[in-house]
């Protein structure tokens, strides 16, 4: 089967490799479509894991396929696994945890000390016609939403995870730093979830009007400034959450936490570019909180399948174009390295 392999920095190439066979406790699918992610661009220019290290949970050597959102259809059910049926559209969990240690004990896989990603370390990927996943890894998806919709499940799941990091924010008023497709997917979750205002900070014009597309007040940060905004439509107060998912640095960083009214809580959804002080007093003289956010539930899945299913999520806006895999280093990563930056949302691949 043709798949998309990342030999080093750069070096991603379309190629035949064998088609994996399924095996005792496994789902293979056929891939329908994939996502490509800001982490497909990072690891591309950056190749943070090299060939040689093998990851515990996958035990395999590079180069790995790429693609870790992804949907499609059960083809084979290995031996032990009884469903989904053969012909179900899936959406596939991209993460996979130990099951022992106490991270995972208590539920919470996502911060297994053991974590990895299928379409990363190792286990396929799907930027390849078929892979094989534990059985863990698949969840039936509404047929009729079809597996674009499928392949946002995962993005999305992310965001709806870093929303349930504060609670209950039903009512709540919020403040979103950055409008790329995890910023966007934090409006769609705070919006599903029953949030009150958002105020989104995006310098980009086709960000910001997606943001607004989807219910967010959207500001470009360098007219307007999205801290005395978020305190103006809040009658001084300011907003109960934030989420910082642009990874900028110390600037939005700032913006997350001056946005919050006092006792409030930011939310870092992405990987900072970087290290920067922090002064430490903004938090304790307001007792503001700050944490981080990293993946998902298998309960995130469940609730984000839900909501999709219900139309209180809906990411069909953040779909900006459908390419197939031949084009994908070329028409995919590297235009999403370029100017697709400005004019691309989430761009799938179909294999
Ligand atoms: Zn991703
Ligand atoms: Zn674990």
């Amino acid at each position: 089967m043709k798949a998309l392999r990342l030999h080093g920095v750069r070096e991603a190439v379309v190629e035949e490799i064998a088609e994996p066979a399924v095996r005792p406790g496994t789902v293979k699918i056929k891939v329908e479509h994939a996502g490509i992610c800001g982490t497909d661009l990072g690891l591309f220019e950056q190749f943070m894991f090299p060939n040689e290290f093998v990851h515990p949970l996958f035990g395999c050597p590079g180069p790995h396929v790429l693609g870790h959102e992804f949907g499609g259809r059960v083809v084979e059910l290995g031996e032990g696994v009884d469903g989904p049926a053969v012909g179900t559209l899936v959406a596939v969990r991209a993460n996979r945890w130990c099951g022992e240690c106490e991270a995972c004990q208590a539920g919470a896989g996502n911060r297994c000390v053991a974590w990895g990603f299928t379409g990363i370390n190792g286990g396929g990927g799907g930027f390849s016609s078929h892979v094989v996943l534990n059985a863990d890894q698949v969840f039936a998806f509404p047929e009729e939403l079809g597996s674009q919709i499928a392949a946002m499940v995962e993005s999305t799941a992310v965001a709806w995870h870093a929303t349930k990091r504060v609670g209950d924010v039903a009512g709540k008023n919020a403040l979103v730093i950055g409008a790329g497709p995890v910023g966007l997917a934090v409006v769609m979750a705070l919006k599903a979830r029953g949030a009150e205002t958002i105020v989104v900070s995006e310098p980009g014009e086709a960000r910001r009007a997606l943001a607004q597309e989807l219910g967010a007040t959207a500001v470009d940060p360098r007219e307007t400034d999205p801290v005395a905004l978020m305190k103006e439509l809040t009658a001084g107060t300011g907003a109960d959450v934030s989420f910082d998912a642009s990874g900028v640095g110390r600037i939005t960083f700032d913006t997350a936490v001056n946005g919050l009214r006092t006792g409030g809580t930011a939310v870092y959804v992405a990987v900072a570019h970087g290290e920067f002080p922090v002064d430490v007093n903004a938090f304790v003289m307001t007792e503001k909180s700050f944490t981080g956010s990293f993946g998902y539930t298998d309960e995130d899945y469940a609730e984000t399948i839900d909501a999709m299913r219900a139309g209180t999520i809906d990411p069909r806006p953040l779909i900006s174009s459908v390419i197939e895999l031949d084009d994908i280093v070329e028409d995919g990563i590297k235009h999403l390295l370029g100017e697709g930056r400005n004019t691309e949302m989430k761009m799938l691949v179909a294999p």
